[in-house]
């Protein structure tokens, strides 16, 4: 096994070239309510794909959002997804429902969480619609929401994308364990956090817990570690990634989220996916999730600047590289 700790490929972001192949992105778009020990936020917009797109959007202007929101959901929070170039032409509006609503809280580490409330709302019926400028889209991110709505887009797609990459939580697994399954076999990369990691595979290993999804299907496993990082496994190679040690996190709401943007964000520029290229995507993603994590809500991502990025990018590397002599 070759666990490589240090060696990924970082250029500098006139990368982002906007010559990307376009990204499907489906996932909730929702109203959240946080708590953290630094504050408490009322309704403010929220969702997996709104984390996803904004996230991604920094490196490519093909993000085709898929979602459903209620008529209570603003229409300024769609025109901040516009304004970073998301098609929301897939974008359902219902308007006599109510948009998707989660409410988290916090433990003091800012490591765990308990989620207080989840009203399903909008997504309870939500049946996912592909506008034919999305048919072929190369790249797939089946963002957290029902594995079985998850499953009708791959089902929808006129041709077979590139790569499809799927996130799930434990919710999913507790309500709907054999449609996960059925969804799974049929992606390519799984994206999950540690603690899902073992719920799904019954194994305190993550090791061996990546071992088991590779057999369910995934060619590549991305286990996320919060504050520790994230974990990338294909075959018998692992690379490991680190997050950024922050003084202050001060809401890690979106953060996963927001990793999955930066690293399919960055795979939709590359012709060739490889592991190498992998693992420059597992860096980007952690940069990413640690801009999300030190404002409350969608801040960060709504105002990044690419100098900062391209600067955050640079301490990663210096992060994680080391003279063996
Ligand atoms: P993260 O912190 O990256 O794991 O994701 C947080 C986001 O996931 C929040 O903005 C929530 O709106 C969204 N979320 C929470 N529970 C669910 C669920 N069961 N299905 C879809 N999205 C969810």
């Amino acid at each position: 096994m070759n666990i490589d700790t240090r060696n990924f490929k970082l250029c500098d972001l006139q990368w982002i070239t906007f010559a990307a192949m376009s990204l499907l992105v489906i996932g909730s778009v929702a109203f959240d309510a946080i708590e953290t020990p630094f504050g408490k936020t009322d309704k403010i917009i929220g969702g997996a794909a709104t984390y996803i797109s904004l996230s991604s959007s920094y490196f490519t202007d093909q993000v085709k959002l898929v979602a459903v929101v209620g008529g209570d959901f603003p229409k300024e929070d769609i025109k901040l997804l516009e304004d970073h170039g998301v098609d929301t032409e897939g974008l359902q509006i219902k308007e006599d429902e109510k948009s998707f609503f989660w409410s988290g809280k916090y433990h003091n580490d800012m490591n765990s969480r308990d989620t207080l409330v989840t009203e399903l709302n909008v997504l309870e019926n939500f049946d996912p619609i592909l506008p034919a400028s999305y048919q072929s889209s190369e790249y797939v991110m089946l963002g957290n929401l029902s594995p079985d709505v998850q499953r009708k887009v791959i089902e929808r797609m006129d041709t077979k994308p590139k790569l499809i990459a799927l996130d799930t939580m434990n919710f999913w697994m507790d309500i709907a364990l054999e449609e996960l399954h059925k969804t799974i076999a049929m992606v390519d990369v799984l994206i999950i956090n540690d603690e899902e990691a073992r719920q799904l595979t019954d194994q305190y290993s993550l090791v061996k817990a990546a071992q088991i999804i590779h057999e369910m299907g995934p060619k590549y496993v991305i286990i996320k570690k919060g504050e520790h990082g994230a974990l990338l496994f294909h075959k018998n190679q692992i690379f490991c990634a680190p997050a950024l040690p922050l003084e202050n996190v001060f809401d890690p709401t979106g953060a996963g989220d927001s990793f999955i943007g930066g690293f399919v964000g960055h795979l939709s520029q590359c012709k060739n996916v490889s592991f190498e290229e992998m693992k420059t995507a597992t860096i980007i993603g952690s940069a990413m999730a640690s801009f999300t994590v030190q404002k409350f809500g969608t801040k960060s991502l709504e105002e990044l600047i690419l100098p900062e990025l391209n600067e955050r990018l640079d301490i990663f590397k210096s992060l994680t590289e080391f003279e063996l002599t």
